[in-house]
């Protein structure tokens, strides 16, 4: 046995079953976009977020097997890796939890070892560490659905000899195999309660650890042995990623799906929202006739319906931006979207890896920034922490939406195909990832120089968008969305329609509000904003969604934009100078308490948060301040 290169194998023995007691913990392992989260659904009967790359799930998720009626029985979800030996916090975390090494989390006693049966010979590697662990280990081939409709072959059983455990073909998507899942479980448990103390000796022709060659060797060596045969990539697979891939027509093609993307938002979402914010006002108007004209009045339609209805009204359209990104992720463009950025990410010093977590901080930056735990390269996770909330989240829409829509004509651009407002939509996603850009080719060449390392994405098949994933993904957003607006939005308002009504009997401009937004004016009247701005820009540094439902609320507490709808009334107290000043304000600012706490988590230390804070502050203000005094000289 040579240690370092040797490519023999070595004979294990491993001592199974190593329960003592009854089975209680189940472990899910598997590489990423092998379909853990997806299984870990269904097995659990939980929702989570089904995501389709690598490093979205780096939390630890546990929960309950009453997806098959084993509620005794706690399923834990590991991260996805491919190899025990990779220096990543996720491969670290995995290991630790199987070795029972984690402080906090039991020892599972028993492995779901799932595999993506199209990979089969790539991420059959992770079974030899896996299987010398010496736990009970049910080997899951999972997508058989897709296997079977594309002509691969393999055979679970020949596959079962040869790796000493048992194996089933499995679809997590359309819940095939539940059964063989539920069996292994109850013959385990059997097995616990008959053999307590016992040990049975199994031998296991396994590679020598820690070596890649000889764990490769190993995998390929079984899968031809039990005939394993991939799916060809069918014809139209390949032909589409001879276009999608191109050099030139790739990232032409990426632009116009993004294109389509933004002008959908606006065709059918405009409309959606219109409706849906008239249904909320009328709400608000039946409710206000039953209540007088006294200040419960006041208070709960002005101040509170109106902050919060201002912010909801644009559920509809971020509900459509996250149904496209779904289609386009489940499908697997987006993948191909990362090997196209993956040139570009080099140029601008961050490891291809970053794409991936800054794609999804187009979401929120807060599971982005989590999602950085697969950069192994320290500096390059850093880097890619500093710059994800540039990239224009969600919460960022409302407030972009209400100012384009009350100051940007929709002029068509490209004839019917582009208007005004979503290319100013654009531009601003543009603008933020420009600043990204900039701000990592900044810090790459100082503070966080490092060299680089190589970047390993497997494409997945093209395949249909699943109805179910995506309906799931829309409700969790929603559901973050009306959470936020219930809690975060709802509290900033009440306490806002307070301040704007004491003392009592005064105009808006003498209340408490009114007096403290008078105050800062000075500082933020160059950047063309009002004092109402003012308050917004700092009561969003909660969160930026919370600025529209401040509008809202101090709008609707202003007898003079009382009546108007909250666009109109902008109109009414703030020049074109302002209303773009604001909007690049917002591309920059760092106005998420959330995202500066997990900053400050995953770093562990006050200090990067704080450099950050300061930066998009800086940046935020003097972008403003720009955008409004060239608007303010050269284009009246
Ligand atoms: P994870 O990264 O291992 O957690 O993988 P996910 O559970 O997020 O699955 C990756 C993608 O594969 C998602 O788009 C799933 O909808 C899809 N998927 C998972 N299991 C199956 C399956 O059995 N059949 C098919 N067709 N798709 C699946």
């Amino acid at each position: 046995m040579s240690s370092c290169c040797g490519t023999e194998t070595i004979e294990i023995t491993t001592e199974q079953p190593r329960i003592a007691g009854k089975l209680q913990t189940v472990a899910l392992v598997g590489p990423p976009n092998s379909g853990k989260s997806t299984l870990f659904n269904r097995l659990t009967g939980l929702r989570q977020k089904v995501a389709n790359y690598p490093g979205v799930t780096v939390e630890q998720h546990t929960g309950r097997m009453k997806g098959i009626g084993r509620a005794d029985l706690l399923l834990v979800d590991l991260p996805g890796i491919y190899s025990f030996d990779s220096y990543s916090e996720d491969a670290r975390v995995t290991v630790d939890v199987l070795k029972g090494e984690m402080p906090g989390t039991p020892k599972p006693d028993a492995v779901l070892l799932v595999l993506d049966s199209l990979h089969l010979r790539r991420q059959l590697m992770l079974a030899a560490p896996v299987l010398a662990l010496g736990l009970p280990t049910l080997v899951l081939l999972n997508m058989s659905d897709l296997m079977e409709s594309r002509g691969g072959e393999v055979d679970p059983l020949a596959l079962a000899q040869e790796l000493g455990t048992p194996v089933a073909k499995i679809s997590a998507a359309r819940g095939v195999g539940m059964d063989a899942i539920a069996q292994f479980l109850q013959r385990k448990s059997g097995e616990a309660e008959a053999l307590q103390g016992a040990t049975q000796p199994q031998r296991l022709e396994l590679p020598v650890m820690g070596n890649a060659r000889s764990y490769r060797q190993w995998a390929t060596g079984i899968s031809s042995r039990t005939r394993y045969k991939a799916p060809l990539s069918s014809e139209w697979t390949q032909r589409i990623d001879s276009v999608l891939l191109h050099p030139v027509w790739g990232p032409l093609t990426f632009l116009m799906v993004v294109f389509a993307v933004f002008q959908a938002v606006f065709t059918i979402g405009n409309p959606l929202s219109d409706a849906f914010g008239n249904v909320l006002y009328a709400l608000g108007d039946l409710v206000g006739r039953f209540l007088g004209h006294g200040w419960l009045q006041s208070f709960l339609v002005n101040g509170v319906w109106r902050g919060v209805a201002s912010v909801l009204v644009f559920l509809p359209q971020i509900l459509l931006l996250f149904l496209f990104i779904g289609v386009l992720e489940d499908s697997g463009y987006l993948a191909r979207a990362a090997l196209i950025a993956d040139r570009f990410m080099r140029t601008i010093g961050l490891n291809g890896k970053a794409f991936i977590p800054l794609l999804s901080a187009y979401a929120c930056a807060v599971p982005a920034i989590m999602a950085t735990r697969t950069i192994e390269n320290k500096r390059d996770r850093y880097a890619t922490i500093l710059v994800a909330p540039f990239m224009t989240c969600s919460a960022r829409l409302p407030i972009y939406m209400l100012i384009i829509a009350a100051f940007v004509p929709n002029r068509p651009v490209l004839g019917d195909l582009l208007g005004l407002q979503a290319t100013a939509l654009l531009g601003l996603y543009v603008l933020g990832f420009l600043a990204a850009v900039v701000t990592a080719r900044l810090l790459k060449s100082s503070i966080l120089k490092a060299s680089s390392t190589p970047f390993i994405l497997e494409l997945p098949q093209y395949r249909m968008p699943t109805l179910r994933s995506l309906a799931m993904r829309l409700y969790d957003r929603g559901k973050m969305f009306t959470q936020k607006a219930g809690t975060i939005i709802l509290s900033v308002t009440v306490v806002l329609w307070v301040l704007a009504n004491v003392p009592f009997h005064t105009t808006l401009a003498d209340s408490l509000i009114g007096r403290l937004g008078h105050l800062i004016e000075p500082a933020i009247a160059p950047l063309g904003f009002n004092w109402k701005i003012g308050i917004g820009l700092i009561s969003s540094i909660v969160a930026r969604e919370v600025i529209v439902g401040t509008l809202g609320t101090l709008y609707g507490a202003d007898p003079a934009t009382q009546a108007l709808h909250l666009q109109a009334a902008l109109r009414h107290g703030m020049t074109l100078g302002g209303a773009m000043a604001l909007l690049v304000f917002f591309a920059f600012a760092m106005q998420c308490t959330s995202t500066l706490a997990i900053v400050k988590r995953e770093t562990n230390s006050w200090r990067w948060p704080a450099l950050q804070f300061a930066y998009m502050s800086v940046l935020a203000y003097l972008g403003a301040l720009a955008t409004n005094q060239i608007i303010l000289h050269f284009l009246r």
